[in-house]
């Protein structure tokens, strides 16, 4: 008799030919009305599934509570999609892979014509019509070369593609099937799976809902040109994006967040706020202009503030280094792809896409002793990474950008103290920035890997006890980290919600080993030392993308470009006006003026646009008492101060960097939805 162990501990016999579904069903009716899939021995699959005859696999029964059921609710949804899209467009159609991604589903297709944004309303139609028919997904098995002679027959030349790269286990390589979920991969002796929806007969691993009907809420929302395989050679096919959820609500507050994602978009405000550019002459290099190389150093001075008294000092090391160093590093191995290359003097060099070898000769420079440690030593190094012109994007995808990174020499025994630090800092700062809503993630050892059990055993036994005497509460990636180290990353959570990751500890086991890296000990013998590499914030420049989306452009007084702006009412007041904005500059405040005839309305809507957290509107009764009245940008009228009491106030807020109210708000009011 087939029997399951169910997540409470308790088994459960079955008859035999029964499903995972009248396995929900026997539990309890809710359950089987819920349940969208299952795990069986840790294996996803559909509900439809009969339970072996033998053994006692576990069995956890899959509700739209968890993540792996919306991505699992999403891929149907673009299967649904696929066959909306056969429908109206017939036998012509060709399809390309359609997989969940975070947020939602694509679908790739070859299509003779050009889909256009009116196409969308269209296909969603059709879609409501299969969701309305609760049209099944049926899953088949087929030998491998049936299901070559059917997708081949059908003119299906991409799946005929995948098909041949799974015959000959070419696929695994494919690294444009991030979701794992959408990859087709062979069943035992050959055999591959198809999924059919309608007339829409898809390559697909699995699992899906039961049927249709259990789409309770999707939206298409692009169709933008995508290359078969990421591959510019290839034939460009035209990808439909969208999103589904499992209640409307859901839906509609995912919506709203895209709307406001949109009216935050660092690329639109960075143009509005003249902050940076990108040009043509130099794609992937972002253009810094004064405005924001105003936040930018304010990020870097509260960076080097920090970094001082928390006891690193800080370094520089050359762009350019000879070719022979990065076969030194494992970097000309394992990074070649994504670095740039050039000659000096006939000798082949490369551009640094990482600090750490240059760090290392410095290390080298000198003899060290046990006594000097832990050495703290920072680098905000200029790295250059060759990355896809398909993935570019504004300041949170470049090519050049600055790292925060910091690499810390110490004993073995100092790892874990070392790494307390480090996550006392990096908390520190983002707390500063307004980020809150952390998430850590230890990755631990790979299965191809570097370095003995005991030095892992040690390095992964640090960055645990550190976690823990931190009370960081944190998910284990197991088998996850860099093949020469494990690690720890941060994962910062911005107002609408989105999850990025910046800082990263990581114990490297390889480096000291490579670059012959010792230091004297107590017993005056030569000794490896421990090696940490940190960085907090990552890319500096993807930093500001993140924190404009973030602030919305509403940059907290110590950062922004101009922190207060002199509103003169008429002609009369505008030498008042220039004579205490040459105060508030004298004071080190970043004050402007505007000089205009406009009245003052236009001005503070000037002012407003410009985002600038303090309006001074000064008239002739302000004039004559020496005093500004003071419009906060997010708290409005603050009525009449004297120019010392507000210089008092924004050097306060300067020195603590407050964040602005509205923001502290903001900051409580994004909480996740999922
Ligand atoms: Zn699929
Ligand atoms: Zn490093």
């Amino acid at each position: 008799m087939p029997t399951v162990k169910l997540p409470d501990g308790s088994t459960l016999e079955v008859a035999e030919g029964t499903s995972v579904a009248e396995v929900a069903n026997r539990i309890g009716p809710r359950l089987a009305r819920d349940a969208v899939a299952a795990r069986l021995d840790g294996k996803l699959v559909d509900l439809g599934t009969v339970l072996p005859p033998e053994g006692e696999p576990a069995l956890q029964i899959l509700t739209g509570k968890s993540d792996e059921a919306l991505s699992i609710l999403r891929h149907s949804t673009a299967h649904v999609m696929a066959a909306a899209v056969r429908r109206l467009w017939g036998e012509k159609v060709r399809f390309g892979i359609g997989p969940a991604i975070e947020d939602g589903f694509y679908y790739d297709f070859d299509l003779p014509e050009r889909m256009g944004e009116e196409d969308l309303e269209r296909i969603e139609a059709e879609m409501g019509r299969l969701v309305a028919e609760r049209a099944p997904f049926a899953r088949k098995e087929v030998p491998l070369a049936d299901a070559r002679r059917l997708m081949h027959e059908a003119g299906q030349w991409c799946k005929v593609e995948l098909l041949d790269d799974i015959a000959s286990s070419r696929l695994e390589a494919g690294e444009e099937f991030q979701d794992a979920d959408a990859k087709p991969v062979p069943e035992a002796g050959g055999r591959v799976t198809l999924y059919r929806t309608g007339d829409f007969v898809d390559l697909c691993r699995g699992p899906h809902l039961p049927d249709a009907g259990r789409i309770a809420a999707f939206k298409l929302l692009s169709v933008a040109g995508s290359y078969w395989r990421g591959d510019s050679t290839r034939p460009m096919l035209q990808r439909i994006y969208g999103t589904a959820y499992f209640s409307k609500t859901d839906l509609e507050r995912h919506l709203a967040r895209l709307e406001e994602a949109k009216k935050r978009d660092h690329r639109r405000i960075g143009k509005d706020l003249d902050l940076f550019s990108f040009h043509d002459e130099g794609p992937g290099f972002a253009f810094l202009h004064a405005n924001g190389m105003v936040i930018l150093n304010a990020i870097l001075d509260f960076w080097r503030e920090v970094h001082r008294e928390a006891g690193y000092v800080e370094v520089r090391t050359p762009i350019l280094l000879s070719e022979e160093l990065w076969h030194r590093s494992g970097h000309w191995d394992n990074y070649r792809e994504a670095m740039y290359f050039t000659e000096v003097d006939e000798r082949p060099f490369a551009v640094k896409p990482m600090n750490c070898p240059g760090g290392l000769l410095i290390y080298r420079a000198q003899p060290h002793s046990y006594r000097e440690f832990p050495m703290r030593v920072a680098e905000l190094g200029l790295v250059h990474r060759h990355e896809k012109s398909g993935v570019l994007h504004g300041l949170l995808r470049v090519r050049q950008f600055t790292q925060d990174d910091a690499h810390v020499f110490c004993l073995p025994e100092q790892l874990k103290d070392e790494i307390v630090g480090i996550i006392g800092l990096v908390d520190r700062m983002y707390r500063t920035f307004g980020f809150e809503d952390v998430r850590v993630e230890l990755s631990t050892r790979p299965e191809h890997s570097i370095g003995s059990d005991e030095m892992w055993e040690h390095a992964t036994g640090a960055l645990r006890q550190a976690l823990e005497a931190k009370h960081l509460p944190y998910k284990v990636n197991e088998g996850e980290g860099a093949f020469y180290a494990p690690k720890v990353d941060y994962h910062v959570r911005d107002c609408l919600g989105r999850s990025w990751q910046c800082g990263t500890i990581q114990v490297d086991l390889a480096m000291p080993e490579r670059f012959d890296l010792t230091y004297t000990g107590a017993d005056n013998r030569p000794h490896r030392p421990a090696m940490i590499h940190r960085a907090v914030l990552g890319s500096i420049e993807r930093f500001l993308g993140i924190l404009i989306e973030h602030y919305g452009g509403d940059f907290p007084l110590w950062m922004a470009p101009v922190q207060a702006i002199m509103l003169p009412v008429s002609e009369r007041t505008a030498a008042y006006g220039r004579e205490v904005a040459g105060k508030l500059r004298a004071a080190g405040l970043r004050a402007d003026l505007d000089e205009g005839s406009d009245k003052v309305g236009a001005k503070i809507r000037r002012a407003l646009g410009r985002k600038v957290p303090y309006m001074l509107i000064v008239g002739e009764k302000e004039a004559a008492a020496g005093t500004v009245s003071v419009r906060d940008k997010a708290l409005g009228d603050l009525g009449a101060e004297s120019v010392e009491a507000f210089l008092g106030r924004a050097r306060a807020e300067v020195a603590e960097r407050r964040l602005r109210p509205k923001q502290e708000a903001l900051g409580a009011a994004g909480a996740p939805e999922a």
